[in-house]
């Protein structure tokens, strides 16, 4: 798993040079699948759910502005001003490593780059809340309490998961949540954490291509995550950048 997570945190390394004003997300796609391949790795999401009637088409998925997460990469040219969330899911000899960033594209206004440290802020306080002798309500809550108290929203209707031998495993870890309840926490459990932050209204809806996820308000989001292992001290950050 520390490897698929190596490939990943690769990608989302290289990412930070790649995204510039006039890249299209297509391209962001491209490259990023053209280093999961060279490792001897596959892309987790192009034709996930396996057998569905929509799988997705892609190798990473590319959500800009208002989109918040599975946004499908295409033609779509970036500009100066806009943020994107890069999500990469690799499989190497049977593991999966899972991790997203929101990123700036260019120079970004104040209230993008606050949007995104706060995102980033409660990915770390998630983190903190994973220990072994914790639940998972308690990693939920510490993500939630710490965004809701900067006057943000989270998302309800998608969440954090277990990581493994599958890209989504128990326990699901959503992003808000009570402290003390839910799945108690295990020293070797893996878990994919991902915040996603919304301002004013955590409403979202998906567009008409079966996968975007955006804000039914129009206003920009941002999503974050990073795959760690539960240990008996402070959790192992296998997706470190
Ligand atoms: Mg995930």
């Amino acid at each position: 798993m520390r490897q698929a997570n190596d490939i990943v945190v690769e990608v989302l390394h290289r990412m930070r040079g790649w995204v510039v004003p006039g890249v299209t997300t297509a391209e962001l796609d491209h490259r990023a699948e053209q280093v999961i391949l060279s490792r001897g790795a596959t892309p987790s999401f192009k034709g996930y759910p396996p057998g569905s009637a929509r799988p997705f088409p892609a190798t990473i998925t590319t959500s800009v502005n208002e989109e918040l997460v599975h946004g499908i990469p295409g033609p779509r040219v970036l500009k100066e001003g806009d943020i994107i969330s890069i999500d990469v899911g690799a499989i190497l000899d049977g593991y999966h490593g899972d991790g997203a960033v929101t990123l700036p594209v260019g120079e970004v206004d104040q209230e993008s780059r606050d949007l995104i440290a706060v995102t980033e802020g409660a990915l770390d306080a998630g983190i903190g809340a994973a220990r072994a002798d914790n639940r998972s309500g308690d990693i939920s809550a510490a993500i939630q309490t710490y965004v809701e108290e900067r006057g943000y929203e989270v998302v309800r209707e998608y969440t954090g998961h277990g990581i493994g031998r599958k890209m989504h495993e128990e326990p699901q870890v959503p992003n808000h949540g009570r402290p003390g309840q839910g799945v108690a926490l295990r020293p070797g459990m893996t878990i994919a954490l991902e915040p996603m932050v919304l301002i004013s209204s955590p409403r979202v809806r998906v567009l008409e291509d079966h996968w975007t996820v955006v804000s039914r308000n129009g206003k920009r989001t941002a999503h974050c995550e990073r795959s760690i292992a539960v240990t008996e001290d402070e959790a192992d950050i296998l997706t470190r950048w």
